[in-house]
């Protein structure tokens, strides 16, 4: 009975009719490499047609309220269930959200505390700090408070009449600036370093009067009260630009000073088990807490025991047992995001879901893939389909079944390369089958440094008085497992010690809803012109604030509608066709295409079309060989990955002067065959005089470098250390470190 997802035809973006079956209750692996199809069949087809059809189970008033999903282009799908992806997203920027919240463990230890906490104070909610009942009143449970940053506000050198106050609104002749230097309680030509402390304490703290200045009355108050008033208490996220910015200079964050940043109330934090308070748990590393749980005997509370127990340990096995529950989930990375969502579904009873992984083993180290290799197991033993995308061996190789695509990208893929057992696999003639045993060897010529970065007694989150030295003018590759500290001393650490560092993550790219491969990289500038004068008319006309854009998208092509709590839903727009351009500007060609058809190009076939502009040619040239070849020049940057942005940033950099790089996890989002293309670009930058350091995890860039480093032994507590730095060859004769471990099975 219903043995199968049965898929007919399928064809959306590249794929050409695919049709295959994929087995129920078994983990099926999608390999090929970036731009094969894998997300096309995976997510906008089996997924997609699953929220559709779980969709039109709602009444047709609640369907307007969701975001509507058009029938994937495909001729049959049957036997699909309900899927669930889990995906990488970072988990919202709310700072009420925690991992404790988020994985519900806090609520358990909040009913454990209503329960058992001495002295009692009753009901659960008390120990919400999103409830009135629990929060503190101070900082309305956000446990910490935006305070004025005098220093940086106030030049104690200047006098009112030169600009002490150093913000915006308070320039010399504004309307809040004649308020304090015409209030007559000071004088205006005295520097703020000559003010006697009564003085000083009516500027920064003065109380509410009222001045008169010339003929109008004006309210005074210090600066302190003002600015809370005025700016404090605002939400920053909804301020013009350069008022944020402006503000996020005169501004520190520090905790509430009543609850020390714990956020709650003084009678939930005076309810103790066993001397602890529930913030104090909820600091405690997951690893920690969980023994603190453990040695709680309460027959009572039994069954609540061990469902905290149990939640707790699915995070330790996951690898986020360093993680504490009063971690907010906005400080969390794309691959942490993942896990946490994971946790989330590893508890839940019900069965004969589809879990659509992609990329778990983003963030991940060999070590730690081992144990998420158990969870997915578990998922799939407790009756579930388990769908993951994915181009890591170690994950490969547990697959019941596995899908690869290709042969190529875009164009040239779409199709089903091969479908089987990863033995199969291994032999069959595709860029996945041979990579899996084609490696390229380790190197054993490591390059020369040209002098070093030392960061000398470096502290923070779990680095203690860590020194190390960095060679410069090589390619260095920093490891170790979760949680281990590599990105707090290359991405916090290093940057504050050596500012000229250029850091190549996946974080957002600034820039509006409006920019796109086109508008980032200043292709369409010259793409505009090449119109214009092929046109004889003006290059305006082909811009997307223009008459000449559709007027209802504003040459967007496409539509966002906001919905509360979710990801903004994209549609096409419907008066244009998503063409974005008038009738009138869509009729101008270039050699036969108008500027929509140009826009709708992937990057590979811009370049063939191109081929005589150097400028085009050049910025082209650059994205295809970081592997996005297959992106269209239209393509919102929000829209790409975390792993296709960092690319994308890479691509800009490459033929500029020689800088100092570090990069997290480049190879996120790569199939093995795009590594070896990404480890040639590496050491192209490096051979151009540059110094570039690698987070990574992946063996192939591991086994590649010049300099290693591993970061450990353990996670949080347990790691902070540096445990090995040399060579690869070193490191394979290191018996110590994990690393070494699995290099030597990956160089076997
Ligand atoms: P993979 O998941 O294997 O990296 P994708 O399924 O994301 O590959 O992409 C396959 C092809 O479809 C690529 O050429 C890509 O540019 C194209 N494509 C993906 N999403 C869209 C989209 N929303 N609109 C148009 N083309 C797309
Ligand atoms: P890695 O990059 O090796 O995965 P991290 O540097 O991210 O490791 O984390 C090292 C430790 O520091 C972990 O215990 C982690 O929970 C903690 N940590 C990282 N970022 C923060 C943060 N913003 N706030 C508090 N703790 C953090
Ligand atoms: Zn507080
Ligand atoms: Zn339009």
């Amino acid at each position: 009975m219903h043995e199968f997802i049965e898929v007919r035809g399928a064809r959306e973006n590249n794929l050409k009719s695919v049709s295959l079956n994929i087995p129920k209750h078994k983990l099926t692996v999608f390999t090929g490499v970036s731009g094969s199809g894998k997300s096309s069949l995976v997510f906008d087809t089996i997924a997609a047609e699953s929220q559709r059809l779980l969709n039109e189970t709602y009444t047709v008033f609640i369907q307007n309220f969701m975001p509507h999903f058009a029938q994937p282009d495909a001729e049959e799908l049957r036997n699909l269930s309900v899927a669930i992806v889990i995906d990488q997203k970072r988990l919202g920027g709310n700072s009420r959200s925690t991992v404790g919240t988020i994985t519900d463990t806090y609520a358990v230890l909040r009913r454990l505390y209503a329960r058992l906490g001495q002295p009692s104070i009753g009901g659960a909610q008390m120990f919400s700090f999103n409830d009135p009942q629990g929060m503190c009143q101070q900082c309305q449970g956000l446990g910490q408070a935006a305070t004025l940053d005098l220093t940086v506000l106030l030049d104690r050198d200047k006098s009112l009449k030169e600009g002490a106050i150093q913000f915006p609104t308070f320039v010399v002749g504004s309307w809040f600036w004649n308020i304090y230097a015409f209030s007559g309680f000071f004088d205006p030509a005295k520097k703020l370093r000559d003010y006697t402390s009564e003085e000083w304490d009516k500027l920064v703290n003065g109380v509410e009067s009222r001045v008169k200045l010339g003929t109008v009355n004006a309210n005074y108050e210090g600066l302190i009260p003002k600015f809370k008033r005025l700016y404090l208490t605002k939400n920053f996220e909804q301020m013009a630009p350069h008022m944020r910015a402006a503000l996020e200079k005169i501004v520190a964050f520090a905790p509430c000073s009543l609850c020390h940043g714990t956020r709650l109330n003084q009678a939930a934090l005076s309810c103790r088990i066993k001397g602890k308070n529930i913030a104090e748990c909820a600091a405690l590393e997951v690893s920690e807490l969980v023994q603190f749980v453990r040695a709680i005997d309460e027959p009572t509370l039994a069954p609540l025991l061990a469902t905290l127990s149990a939640r707790l340990d699915d995070l330790i096995a996951i690898g986020l047992g360093y993680l504490s529950l009063d971690r907010e989930t906005s400080t969390l990375s794309g691959g942490e995001s993942q896990r946490v969502k994971m946790v989330r579904h590893l508890g839940s009873s019900l069965t004969d879901l589809t879990y659509i992984f992609d990329e778990p083993s983003a963030g991940l180290h060999p070590h730690d893939i081992q144990r998420l290799n158990t969870l997915m197991r578990q998922l799939r033993d407790k009756g579930n389909t388990v769908l993951i995308v994915e181009h890591n061996p170690l994950i490969i190789s547990i697959a019941d079944h596995i899908v690869d695509m290709g042969p190529g990208a875009g164009r040239a893929g779409g199709q089903i390369v091969y479908e089987g057992d990863p033995a199969g696999l291994r032999k069959a003639n595709t860029l996945t089958g041979r990579h899996l045993h084609n490696y390229q060897p380790a190197r054993t010529n490591p390059r020369t440094a040209t002098g070093k970065l030392t960061i000398e007694h470096a502290t923070l989150h779990n680095l203690h008085d860590v020194s190390i030295s960095l060679p410069k003018g090589v390619l260095s590759v920093v490891t170790g497992v979760a949680g281990s500290g590599k990105s707090s001393l290359l991405q916090e650490v290093l940057p504050r010690r050596y500012p000229q560092i250029v850091s190549i993550d996946q974080s957002p790219i600034r820039g509006s809803r409006r920019s796109n491969l086109a508008t980032y990289t200043g292709m369409l500038d010259v793409i505009r012109k090449r119109f214009a004068t092929e046109n004889k008319v003006s290059a305006s006309l082909f811009s997307a604030n223009s008459k000449g854009a559709c007027p209802e998208c504003q040459g967007l092509g496409l539509i966002y509608t906001d919905l509360a709590f979710m990801d903004p839903m994209i549609s096409t727009c419907e008066s244009c066709g998503g063409k974005r351009f008038t009738s009138e500007v869509l009729a101008y060609k270039l050699q036969g295409r108008s500027i929509s058809d140009v826009l709708e190009m992937s990057v590979i076939e811009a370049r063939e079309f191109f081929s005589t502009n150097a400028a085009l040619t050049r910025i082209l040239t650059a994205l295809e060989d970081v592997g996005l070849g297959y992106i269209t020049l239209w393509q919102p940057l929000s829209t790409l990955s975390g792993g296709e942005r960092q690319r994308l940033k890479l691509a800009i950099e490459l033929g500029n002067t020689p800088q100092i790089y570090v990069f997290d996890e480049p190879t996120a989002g790569l199939h093995m065959h795009d590594v070896d293309n990404l480890i040639a670009l590496l050491d192209r930058l490096v051979d151009s005089g540059s110094t570039v350091i690698v987070i990574e995890h992946n063996l192939a860039v591991i086994s590649r470098a010049d300099w290693l480093i591993e970061m450990g032994p353990g996670a949080g507590r347990d790691g902070g250390k540096i445990i090995f730095e040399g060579t690869v060859t070193q490191l394979l004769k290191d018996p110590h470190t994990l690393t070494g471990r699995y290099l030597r099975q990956y160089c076997a």
